[in-house]
């Protein structure tokens, strides 16, 4: 469910047209709804009202510090894989008690970030790490809250890319070393075990990964306990999919529901990590049409975002719907939709059904509030694109447009 909808023929975000926001702001911009992000997030927390939990918004999937403090506003903890996320978060005036840092790369400096600015708590993802932490916590005098994040090994059946929980993958402490790596947590001076936590990758779109997943977390966290480890938290990452195409994915209720009743009783509080579901269905890429053009083989229409802008299509072959700002007659031409970037790969959509378009026509990229913005670049030298959040009948530009002077920042000619 989301506030992206047509009325008399025209896409609106909640009560604001987009042809408006493209109109004072240009494109490409991305335009987020408040309402959609907000309701997503209820959604997720009410579904989990029965038990002691905590939801730590998943900041890489949208990083934006409009969309970090509007889910601190409705209570939402963090998710963090940088030092770099932790400032906009502090930026954004969210609660850094509220954050779990994790990642398989993080570095002494970041660590030291981390603790002067006291987050809830680090997901491990190695032993050496937690050695590292150790000795980084000692010398400022602290202990580090730490969960071990250990690799459950199921298979989420999603995107190699995107998928985290297989004992091939980079990700955490291999399953049958989880024992012995808490053993070495206990016996380091800088660090106190709080918990545990998993996550076992991203767009799943069935429950069963997730409560194997569960499953085996609740039995190594009750081994845990029984050997006198204080493990209060039971963390059990993010991926939750949405639907881009036709996929359908559980309702939050549905696995709330199923998680609830295998964890009840457990003493442990329940966090989770979403991302994707929440911010996901919450935002579009607005575009415009530059160009048609027709080879023999295709016709293509060319479009002012590119993949620098919204990779996940170049990345992972991902689909995107792509709507027309004015709706049509519903008449439709086969096209590839495809950006200026000198890349084969460079393009949201092959062999698709549109709306014939003219040149200066408005689409809307669909389901790009996650890992869209937050994932683009200045390849090509293009500037990043604007960032709009809708409430209600108003918007604000909460990122500005990059300028030319943007992308030179930073950079120097050496002496000739
Ligand atoms: C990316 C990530 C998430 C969020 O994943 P979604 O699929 O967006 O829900 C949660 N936890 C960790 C550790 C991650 O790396």
């Amino acid at each position: 469910m989301n506030h992206f909808g047509y009325r008399d023929g025209e896409l609106w975000c909640e009560d604001v047209p987009l042809a408006r926001i493209a109109a004072e702001v240009g494109t490409p911009t991305y335009v987020y709804s408040s309402a959609t992000i907000t309701r997503h997030y209820r959604v997720f927390d009410d579904a989990l009202a029965g038990a002691p939990h905590q939801i730590h918004y998943s900041v890489k999937a949208n990083s934006n510090i409009a969309i970090l403090r509007l889910l601190a506003d409705l209570g939402a903890g963090f998710d963090v894989v940088s030092a770099g996320e932790i400032h906009r978060l502090e930026v954004a005036g969210a609660p850094l008690d509220r954050v779990v840092f994790s990642g398989v790369g993080k570095t002494a400096a970041e660590m030291r970030y981390a603790l002067e600015r006291g987050i809830h708590a680090f997901n491990v993802e190695s032993e050496a790490e937690l050695e590292l932490l150790s000795s980084v916590a000692s010398a400022m005098g602290l202990c580090a809250p730490v969960s071990l994040r250990v690799n459950p090994d199921v298979d989420p059946q999603t995107h190699p890319y995107i998928a985290t929980g297989l004992r091939e993958s980079k990700f955490g402490i291999p399953w049958p070393r989880a024992e012995a790596a808490y053993a070495r947590a206990a016996a380091l001076p800088g660090i106190r075990v709080v918990g545990v936590d998993c996550h076992i990758g991203s767009q799943l779109t069935s429950l069963a990964p997730f409560l194997d997943a569960v499953d085996r977390m609740l039995e190594l966290a009750t081994r845990l306990r029984a050997s006198g480890f204080p493990i209060e938290d039971l963390d059990l990452g993010g991926g939750l999919g949405i639907t881009y195409r036709d996929e359908a994915p559980p309702h939050p209720d549905d696995l709330a529901r199923a998680i609830i009743e295998r964890t009840r009783g457990c003493g442990m509080k329940l966090l989770f990590e979403p991302g994707r579901v929440i911010v996901g269905n919450a935002g579009v890429l607005l575009m415009s049409v530059l160009y048609e053009k027709a080879s023999e083989a295709r016709r293509f229409v060319i479009v002012d975002a590119a993949m620098n802008d919204a990779i996940r299509p170049a990345l992972y072959g991902a689909y995107h719907a792509i709507w027309p700002v004015s709706a049509s007659d519903g008449s439709e031409v086969i096209v590839d939709v495809v950006g200026p970037v000198c890349e084969s790969g460079d393009f949201f959509a092959k062999q698709r059904g549109l709306a014939p378009v003219v040149s200066g026509d408005l689409l809307a990229l669909m389901s790009a509030g996650a890992y869209g913005f937050s994932m683009s670049s200045n390849y090509n030298a293009r500037p990043r694109a604007a960032e709009v959040l809708v409430r209600g009948d108003r918007y604000d530009v909460v990122r500005d447009r990059e300028s030319m002077a943007d992308l030179v920042r930073g950079e120097r000619l050496p002496a000739r």
